[in-house]
């Protein structure tokens, strides 16, 4: 077996690796790489594999970071199947055609700037279209979690259960090679143990060979324990000022999450009922499909489902479509709570909350999600006096409060915990999808209590798997 890192290695994003065993090629993920100066340049540069080759692509999950160079894959001539469970596959359409588009716009957004300066433009294309998007969406194919799919004589996949966000996997791949059957295990991103909606991530019970991310590898969750009742304060001090609360959130995951949680403290009237209005279509799109797939939930959200509550679509909660609708928001003058995307307050409907409603002390901005440096959003958390919002000064009139306990990914505890359950213990294990403190820090924590071999491969390092 012969394994290849192309992403993810040394660094979070871009997850992505080459396989071959078994007489197959196969691929792991093929995410796109974001944030960092030189993304642009990583998203372009030639895979250091031949794409047209390929026999599977596996798909651990639809996050970007994972799934969002697909759409090349398919422009550099790879036609066949790319699987993931049936909600990926699904979830994938939604963001794949989401990412395309804003790659659309990015280009379009750079032609403008160097037309402006008088520079040549026509070389700028966007890394792929829509039409490059939507021909790759037809390669998916969904499977069952827990179902071993035959790739061929000798090789197969199964997907399990990794908690992390709808239809996330660990991906088992089990190959016979010169008559021994060696097992790769690839972690995909674990979520955390206990997190409402989804079932915990899968215990592996046997691996030769893990590759596994290392997010959180060397940080604990703050305030996880206390996360409902920060949440629960913020909603009630808006509504008593008569104010509106301002979520930023991830349209897949967390404002599910988020309306779980609003759901519990009205059914346990631990505050005022207010409108909750999910001002974001991404997240509309999201939910529709976490609503289609009931057999992912785990048995406290079949049990309060069996009980007559409808955790994510309870009667405060209004989807909000239309710009206009949107619009109409900023008439209201009674409190509410709008979740809106994007996360980090980089483009999306919550910039126009922010320009309408961050300058009023009633008003108060609650991030329950990470904010990158250089975002709107972190200079928000970090105290600006004032902000830039559509050309505008504002000042941060608005109460600012952030709770940092809501996390799709187990942190070092929890992959401890999650390494410790797996009964047979790998040969080797490689640490991916971490900043290189991260996943060295957490390699060495496991190699030392463990007593097993563990390294941080470097992008483009290969491994032979005797
Ligand atoms: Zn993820």
């Amino acid at each position: 077996m012969h394994i290849q890192f192309c992403g993810a290695a040394g660094e979070v994003t871009g997850s992505c690796h080459y396989v071959e065993a078994g007489g197959l090629k196969l691929l792991l993920d093929c995410g796109l790489f974001q944030g960092g100066d030189d993304r642009h340049q990583k998203n372009c540069e030639p895979f250091p594999f031949d794409v047209a080759a390929l026999d599977y692509v596996l798909l651990s999950h639809a996050h970007i970071d994972h799934a969002g160079r697909l759409p090349l894959l398919h422009k550099l001539g790879y036609n066949g199947p790319i699987l993931g469970t049936k909600p990926s596959v699904e979830l994938a359409e939604v963001l794949l055609l989401d990412s395309a588009h804003l790659q659309e716009e990015d280009a379009k957004w750079k032609k403008k700037r160097l037309q402006k300066k008088g520079e040549e433009a026509e070389w700028v294309k966007p890394l792929y279209t829509i039409e490059e998007a939507e021909a790759c969406l037809d390669q998916l194919q969904g499977v069952d979690y827990e179902e071993t799919v035959r790739l061929k004589d000798g090789v197969s996949v199964r997907y399990l259960d990794a908690g992390h966000i709808l239809g996330s996997s660990i991906l088992e791949l089990t190959v016979k090679e010169n008559g021994a059957e060696k097992r790769l295990v690839f972690s995909g991103d674990l979520g955390v143990r206990g997190a409402p909606i989804l079932r915990d991530p899968t215990l592996v019970e046997r691996a030769d060979f893990l590759l596994m991310e290392s997010t959180y590898g060397d940080r604990l969750h703050e305030n996880a324990d206390n996360k409902c009742e920060l949440l629960r304060l913020a909603v009630k001090d808006t509504i008593k000022r008569g104010g509106k609360l301002l979520m930023p959130a991830f349209a897949v995951g967390r404002t599910q999450e988020i309306l779980y949680e609003l759901n519990s403290l009205f059914e346990d009237n631990a505050v005022p009922r207010v409108p909750v209005f999910v001002d974001s279509p991404m997240a509309i799109s999201a939910t529709k499909i976490l609503l289609q797939h009931p057999e992912v939930y785990d048995a406290e959200t079949n049990a309060l489902i069996a009980g007559g509550e409808k955790p994510f679509q309870f009667p405060e909660v209004r989807m909000v479509q239309s710009v206009d609708e949107s619009k109409e928001l900023h008439h209201l003058r009674k409190p509410c709570i709008i979740i809106a995307g994007s996360g980090m307050c980089t483009g999306g409907r919550i910039k126009h909350h922010l320009h309408n409603n961050i300058d009023n002390p009633v008003n108060t901005i609650l991030f329950v999600g990470y904010q990158g440096v250089g975002t709107l959003g972190r200079s928000i958390r970090e105290g600006a006096q004032s902000v830039r919002i559509f050309g505008q000064q504002h000042a941060v009139r608005a109460e600012v409060r952030h709770i940092d306990g809501f996390s799709a990914h187990a942190d070092r505890d929890g992959l401890i915990e999650w390494f410790a359950g797996i009964r047979d213990k790998p040969q080797e294990t490689c640490f991916v999808h971490g900043d290189p403190e991260a996943a060295a820090a957490l390699s060495a924590t496991i190699a030392e209590k463990f007593k097993v071999a563990t390294r941080v491969p470097a992008r483009l390092d290969t491994v032979e798997v005797a």
